[in-house]
């Protein structure tokens, strides 16, 4: 943000555009909105560095819908398309675009994977101005002739390092093969190394480059902290219950490496009373929608989660993402840690590091540029709850056991223990029975220096300034987090 505020009117949108974002509640442009809008609306292509949760959709979905609004779809052949690595982003993207569109009459149609073809294909009969698609489906009605690829005048490629990592550059390639030479790309990336660039210099024809957020940088008000724990799986779950019985925990994500861990996690937190669901590639999709959406309205405080989840969801009021694991891939800490401390607000993010992750560990601290000290577990409080005897995991090898455990502290207000909705339970699992001052959470406050650079805390320094929405602080995000509107096309 620059000093001189700039306000929507600045920026040549049009009046039901402005209207359409006030009713939305925002008051100021984000700073990716306020340098790119003005540069989509001259028609330019676009390299836009932006993390997920600094607006970026609105950044380009409201200058597409204003120069959209100035012609017609054509029968079958849509003028903008969305790409978009995960089917989640989709629908987010799509819940946006509802929400920017109320004074226009444009029609969208979402191509997802996991989702009924034949509503999809109604969808198409209706001759949509946009569509918002993961690359696979897209292939796979255009191959089937419902939809045709020859008019689309606005291609955005979004999380374009998602798209790299999950391996669909081949078929994005493809699709933009398909298109008009001449048009206008977005093309947004939460990071731009050389892969990504080379990617934007073959999609991208002498483009502005709009960045708000250095590489890889993480928002600022995240503290970090990793906490040495065994590497038996099972004392790494009662270690990861520990940890969590210490903190505040209103909403949080917990992510894993492997598929397979997810529901063995989820079942064992589930018997030690924490209220916890699972979200991973390999659940229907139907599942997936459902569990993200209760997840957002806050019926699930805390989802155990793949990658999947790490990824381009804005999801509100996140309090602490837990790295169950951690991530063997250094942009994937950026990414997962980006679900909390969104928009200005403060978050934790806590990782559990056991004797062999050192590697990861380093290239992580050396990829967010933040030295984060392993703290051992004991420096937790000690009154975790008798746990409940677990089913042994056949999958699990017996390994021994590392003497380093220690504990990180923190004031305990509410863990999510014992907060589990009958409904969920159903009485067909066994819930240790809790007392409100049994729940053995009565770690010590934490220190103020675990707040600063050195203790672990992400802060903009002169040279590494760590942006998000930048000096740009909305006035809705003083308001407390609400869910997110519903409703897809
Ligand atoms: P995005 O990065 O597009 O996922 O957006 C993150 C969140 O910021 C979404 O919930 C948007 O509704 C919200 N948002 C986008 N632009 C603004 C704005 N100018 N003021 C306030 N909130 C915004």
């Amino acid at each position: 943000m620059t000093e001189d505020t700039i306000s929507f009117d600045d920026l040549g949108l049009s009046p039901e555009l402005l209207k359409a974002v006030g009713d939305a509640g925002y008051t100021q442009p984000t700073p990716i909105q306020e340098k790119s809008i003005p540069l989509v609306l001259m028609g330019r292509d676009l390299l836009g560095c932006a993390q997920t949760g600094t607006g970026k959709t609105a950044a380009f979905s409201l200058p597409i819908i204003d120069i959209l609004s100035q012609g017609r779809a054509r029968a079958r052949m849509p003028r903008a398309l969305v790409l978009s690595p995960t089917r989640e982003l989709a629908q987010q993207i799509s819940e946006n675009f509802t929400t920017y569109n109320k004074f226009h009459e444009l029609g969208q149609a979402v191509l997802i994977g996991g989702e009924s073809m034949p509503d999809q294909q109604r969808a198409l009969a209706k001759d949509p101005d946009v569509i918002i698609a993961t690359p696979g489906r897209l292939i796979d009605m255009f191959e089937r002739g419902k939809v045709m690829l020859g008019g689309v005048k606005i291609l955005v490629i979004d999380e374009a390092d998602r798209m790299l990592d999950m391996g669909f550059i081949p078929d994005v390639t493809r699709i933009v093969e398909l298109l008009p030479r001449i048009r206008q790309t977005l093309f947004f990336s939460a990071t731009l190394g050389k892969e990504i660039r080379a990617l934007a210099d073959a999609f991208l024809i002498n483009p502005k480059e709009v960045s708000v957020a250095p590489p890889a940088s993480i928002a600022q008000g995240v503290t970090h902290t990793m906490i040495s724990v065994p590497k038996l799986p099972k004392e790494k779950r009662a270690a990861l219950r520990k940890v969590m019985a210490g903190e505040d925990v209103q909403s949080a994500l917990v992510f894993c490496n492997r598929k397979k861990d997810i529901s063995v996690l989820r079942n064992s937190l589930r018997r030690h009373g924490f209220e916890a669901e699972e979200l991973h590639g390999d659940m229907a999709q139907h599942r997936r929608t459902e569990t993200l959406a209760a997840y957002k309205n806050g019926d699930i405080k805390l989802l155990v989660c793949s990658d999947v989840a790490g990824r381009g969801l804005d999801i509100q009021g996140v309090s602490h993402v837990f790295n169950f694991d951690v991530p063997n891939n250094a942009e994937s800490y950026v990414h997962r840690i980006g679900r909390t401390g969104r928009a200005g607000r403060e978050g934790r993010a806590i990782t559990l590091v056991t004797s062999e992750d050192a590697k990861y560990v380093d290239a992580i601290a050396k990829l967010i540029r933040v030295n984060v000290p392993i703290r051992p577990l004991s420096d937790i409080g000690n009154q975790e709850p008798e746990p409940v005897e677990e089913r042994p995991q056949a999958a699990e090898k017996s390994e021994p056991k590392s003497d380093a455990i220690v504990h990180e502290k923190k004031e305990s207000r509410h863990s999510t223990r014992g907060r589990r909705s009958e409904s969920k339970n159903n009485g067909s699992e066994k819930i240790p029975a809790r007392t409100s001052s049994g729940n053995g959470a009565r770690p010590n406050r934490a220190r103020d220096s675990e707040r600063s650079v050195g203790n672990g805390r992400a802060t903009s320094g002169d040279s590494d300034k760590v942006i998000g929405m930048g000096d740009h602080f909305p006035d809705f995000l003083r308001e407390p987090s609400r869910p997110k509107r519903g409703g897809k096309s």
